[in-house]
């Protein structure tokens, strides 16, 4: 669990000021300072991060199912914080970072929606 005392020591407040509301351009800018690898290192590690953090929630979520095993939403939240850390930091390297993954997926989804298309499958429906 990440309490404010954890999010101070990495410098989270003296970036954002407020956890109330973090702009997302600041968090991409955040996110891009913590990068530790170049090139395709970076690609590497920040795709199998990525997975990685994403099969951590999986996780979870198993053992929610197969053991009853309980975990607090806090501990979910943080493991779904590694998952955007990551996708951001992709997001950095092939666009403008955070806010133009959100502007798509946002525009893309009302598109569908719009469409009657949100079930289904294939990326371009
Ligand atoms: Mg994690």
């Amino acid at each position: 669990m990440m309490t404010a005392k954890d999010l101070d020591s990495i410098g989270y407040f003296e970036a954002f000021q407020t956890v109330d509301e973090v702009k997302v351009s600041d968090y991409s800018t955040w996110v891009e300072k913590k990068i530790l690898t170049e090139g395709q290192d970076r690609l590497v590690e920040n795709t199998l991060g990525l997975v990685g953090e994403a099969g951590e929630v999986a996780e979870k979520i198993k053992k929610l199912i197969r053991d009853s095993s309980r975990f607090t939403n806090e501990e979910i939240m943080k493991e779904l914080g590694d998952v955007v850390f990551y996708a951001t930091a992709l997001a950095n390297i092939y666009g403008k970072g955070l806010n133009e993954v959100l502007e798509l997926n946002i525009a893309k989804l009302d598109d569908r929606q719009k469409r009657g298309k949100l079930k289904g499958s294939g990326d371009n429906r």
